[in-house]
């Protein structure tokens, strides 16, 4: 079913656990990035695809722009393709430094990757195809997302924990 205008998605229509999306931010933030802007830029675009959901961890907050873009696109549509990756990135290259772009790519890119992972898969090649692919790793909210969160949570602190201990 096709949804209306500023509909609410169903209860069981739900985004991977944006804690999820959250932790593997931070360890990919441990890894490659670390100035504050950088950091907030790959956080927000770890998140950022899932403003097409009213539910989700960033929609839920943003609400009026997530309802319409869940109304114009839904869920895991065109919002979650490397076409919009590639607006979103040159719509900021030029207002943002290139550092501070470059993190949100990444963090957008890396929620990509992690919603292929899952069983709905994302259509990451529209408008040249609607085909959603994924590999049906991970069903959202399961066992194996909230392990990958705790994991990447752990393994981020870890790391950001131990550069601390080094400059310090
Ligand atoms: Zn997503």
């Amino acid at each position: 079913m096709r949804a209306g205008l500023w509909s609410m998605p169903r209860r069981n229509s739900r985004p991977m656990l944006g804690r999820t999306h959250l932790a593997c931010g931070v360890l990919l933030c441990s890894l490659r990035f670390h100035g504050p802007a950088e950091v907030g830029a790959c956080l927000f675009g770890s998140l950022l695809p899932d403003l097409d959901h009213p539910r989700s961890f960033i929609g839920g907050r943003l609400r009026p722009v997530s309802g319409f873009l869940y109304a114009i696109a839904g869920h895991r549509g065109a919002f979650h393709s490397l076409c919009a990756l590639l607006i979103v990135v040159c719509g900021l290259w030029r207002l943002l430094p290139n550092d501070v772009s470059l993190a949100l790519a990444a963090g957008f890119g890396l929620h990509l990757a992690l919603d292929l992972l899952t069983q709905k898969g994302i259509p990451l090649l529209w408008p040249f195809s609607r085909a959603r692919l994924g590999i049906g790793l991970i069903r959202t909210g399961g066992v194996a997302d909230r392990l990958l969160g705790l994991l990447a949570f752990s393994y981020g602190f870890f790391v950001i924990g131990r550069h601390w201990v080094s400059v310090g």
